[in-house]
């Protein structure tokens, strides 16, 4: 954990240094990444006479589903300041945003409207989020000696500059394009910054403007947002704002829908399984949504993914700051929580009564089982309820403390649990070196020992070969390198 803290601050400064890490007898290097692109430094890589066309090796598999969502988009920056900890962006394009200059962006838009098959419809104008077109910092010195993983939480920075002015611009360029019928936003959208509590009237009134724009001019009948979660506690693990934003710009959404007259819908983005989410934090999310109306689609389960702090929290079974958390891995777990997402379908209802009586949530499970709550009136919001009730949140946080202690049982050698370093440290601590766990090593050694010795005519023709398969078998044959570093030895 603490080397991944030490990976996720340098990746996230605009001078970052170069980090070392001895690996047995080797090191590894993670160079550090050039400073920051100016605006329009970009505009030469993407300028290149490129075919726009899959690899000619796909000719013969048929029709690319992928490239029909991205054929007539068009990338405008690189780069995300949000630093959602389950996300890669920041170690591979950075915190700091590197925008295409107008000027590129159009003559782009002007060759797509010639290409064969254009119908007059583009399907995107965004990157990792739509609304973070040419953004930065007020004072750029104050920026250069910053570390933070997010200028977004757990409170907007007050040097971000949420203007929407030139992305607005440029919005009203590309529509007004004579050969253009419709500009989508296929890019997910940063709705806090829309919500940004400010006194500055005028920035309020930007906001609003180009939530207006885009609702009126800009949804091809469905807007992804990725709320990720209901749940403040996991949303804190994943550098994401309260839930309660989500509540705000779906009433917006939908009354501003309703004065232009058009039914559109907005597609929330949600994850099971993310380190720290227990299946009372699945159960309440799919009361929420229910609530909200929704039946959701877009869902995913938590996959850890390289390079970044959730894949950290996953393996570690830590939080960032060093506590322990609770992690569903095993296949059952991860079932568990992502049958809540479609606790509208009938066959998943006995299973998620089961969960529920067993978890004894009481009026969460009430709600979610009702087939008439909601026709009666019934409902309840536990995310607006924790905002609002200082009480609830206290009796709420108390329960989450004493459930994550009971959840899962931390047996030594449980069955489906993986194997780490961090765990088998704090089993040492816990259990002296004497654990369960190391009377289980050597046991699979000796059983090791007995499969070589039974395999032993094998033995030379494993020998001077990779004994890698054979683990722990011949202790006297040397390994094979793989390492280019020792190829000259
Ligand atoms: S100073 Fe603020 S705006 Fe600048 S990088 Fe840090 S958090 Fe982001």
């Amino acid at each position: 954990m603490e080397n991944c803290r030490k990976v996720d601050i340098e990746c996230n400064k605009w001078f970052q240094r170069r980090i070392l890490q001895d690996v047995a007898e080797q090191t590894v290097v993670i160079n550090p990444a050039y400073p920051p692109l100016e605006y329009g430094e970009l505009d030469e890589s993407f300028e290149y006479p490129y075919a726009r066309e899959p690899h000619p090796r796909y000719k013969k598999r048929g029709a690319v589903p992928a490239f029909d969502m991205i054929k007539f988009s068009i990338n405008t920056h690189r780069g995300c300041f949000g630093g959602c900890s389950f996300c890669a962006i920041n170690a591979h394009q950075g915190k700091f945003i590197a925008s295409r200059s107008r000027e590129s962006i159009l003559r782009e838009v002007d060759l797509i409207t010639k290409m064969d098959g254009f119908a007059g419809t583009i399907t995107d104008l965004g990157g990792p989020s739509a609304n973070m077109y040419n953004m930065r910092g007020r004072d750029q010195s104050r920026c250069q000696k910053c570390a933070r993983a997010s200028c977004l939480t757990p409170k907007i920075c007050d040097n971000m500059d949420t203007h929407h002015k030139e992305i607005l611009e440029l919005y009203r360029e590309v529509r007004n394009h004579p050969k253009v019928k419709h500009l989508f936003i296929g890019s997910g959208v940063r709705y806090d910054m829309l919500l940004q509590e400010t006194d500055d009237a005028e920035l309020r009134r930007d906001h609003e403007e180009y939530a207006r724009e885009l609702i009126d001019y800009h949804v091809s009948g469905r807007l992804k947002v990725a709320p990720e979660h209901t749940s403040d506690e996991v949303l804190k693990l994943m550098r994401k704002p309260s839930f309660t934003l989500f509540h705000k710009f779906k009433e917006f959404f939908d009354d501003e829908c309703k004065r232009i007259g058009k039914r559109q819908q907005i597609i929330p983005y949600f994850i099971s399984s993310h380190p720290g989410c227990t299946e009372a934090d699945m159960a309440e999310l799919a009361l929420e949504t229910k609530q909200l109306g929704f039946q959701l689609e877009q869902v995913q389960d938590f996959t850890p993914t390289p390079m970044t702090i959730a894949t950290e929290m996953f393996y570690s079974e830590l939080s960032p700051d060093g506590k322990p958390l609770y992690v569903a891995k095993t296949p059952e777990q991860k079932k568990s929580q992502r049958q809540f997402f479609f606790w509208y379908i009938p066959e998943n209802r006995p299973q998620i009564r089961a969960t529920l009586e067993r978890l004894k949530l009481g009026k969460i499970g009430r709600l979610l089982l009702s087939r008439s709550a909601k026709a009666e009136g019934k409902e309840f919001f536990p995310s607006k309820e924790r905002e609002s009730n200082a009480e609830y949140r206290e009796r709420e946080q108390q329960k989450r403390e004493q459930r994550s202690v009971t959840i899962v049982p931390k047996k030594v050698g449980e069955k489906g649990r993986w194997e780490n370093s961090a765990r088998r440290e704090r089993r040492a601590a816990q259990f002296g070196n004497a654990s369960g766990n190391n009377e289980r090593r050597d046991f699979h050694a000796n059983r090791d020992r007995r499969d070589f010795n039974k395999n032993r005519s094998n033995r030379d023709f494993n020998n001077g070969r990779n004994n890698g398969g054979n683990r722990g078998g011949n202790k006297n044959t040397p390994p094979v390198q793989f390492s280019s570093r020792r190829r000259g030895k």
